[in-house]
């Protein structure tokens, strides 16, 4: 399987990092062995000092598909989960700066949490006004709602099946709100979608 990451999602994001606004959706990807294990604390890495949060909604895709006309995207996914894109920030920085990739910053082990449990869309109200949010030590850090998404999941799913081919079992994370933060040894991430606790990270 595969993580498809959007970045650049959120427009109260892209005005916290100050970066430009896209004209279409900017796309990277993490390797499977970036999925940080269930019930195992997130390391923060030896060659980073500033390793952020970003809370996002993922989309799990359950059919085979490749140039998936948007009006036609809901039938490739029935299940919605909660994840992180852990995101060494420095690192990335210095990538941005020399016109890199992101990956080093982005997909490295343990960098993609995804919440245990998916909830059917059918138990979800409107996709397009889902809340989430990320607490920080039991502080509201990140507060999202789908509805400030600039591209929606259907539109996303129909994008980047233009550049690769979606299989069963592949993620795809949707992009962060604002209110990224720094995390620190000790902290505890708590990920809520639509009322529902969905993870819960130490972070060592
Ligand atoms: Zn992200």
């Amino acid at each position: 399987m595969k993580i498809i990451c959007i970045g650049r999602n959120y427009a109260k994001h892209i005005e916290e990092l100050q970066n430009e606004r896209p004209t279409e959706p900017v796309v990277f990807l993490k390797p499977d062995t970036s999925i940080l294990l269930h019930k195992q604390p997130f390391f923060i890495p030896p060659w980073t000092n500033d390793v952020h949060h970003e809370v996002e909604v993922v989309v799990k895709i359950n059919r085979i598909g490749k140039h998936i006309d948007s009006k036609f995207s809901h039938k490739y996914y029935d299940e919605i989960g909660l994840g992180i894109d852990f995101t060494a920030r420095d690192i990335q920085a210095q990538c941005k700066e020399k016109g890199l990739p992101w990956e080093k910053a982005k997909a490295f082990d343990g960098a993609a949490v995804v919440s245990r449990s998916f909830i059917s869309k059918s138990d979800l109200p409107e996709l397009d006004a889902l809340d989430f949010q990320l607490f920080k030590n039991d502080v509201l850090q990140q507060d999202g709602n789908t509805s400030h998404m600039l591209w929606k999941i259907d539109d996303i799913i129909s994008y980047v099946s233009q550049f690769f081919t979606l299989k069963i079992g592949d993620l795809i994370y949707t992009g962060t709100p604002a209110g990224v933060s720094k995390v620190n040894d000790g902290d505890v991430l708590r990920g809520v979608l639509n009322g529902q606790n969905m993870f819960e990270i130490k972070i060592k």
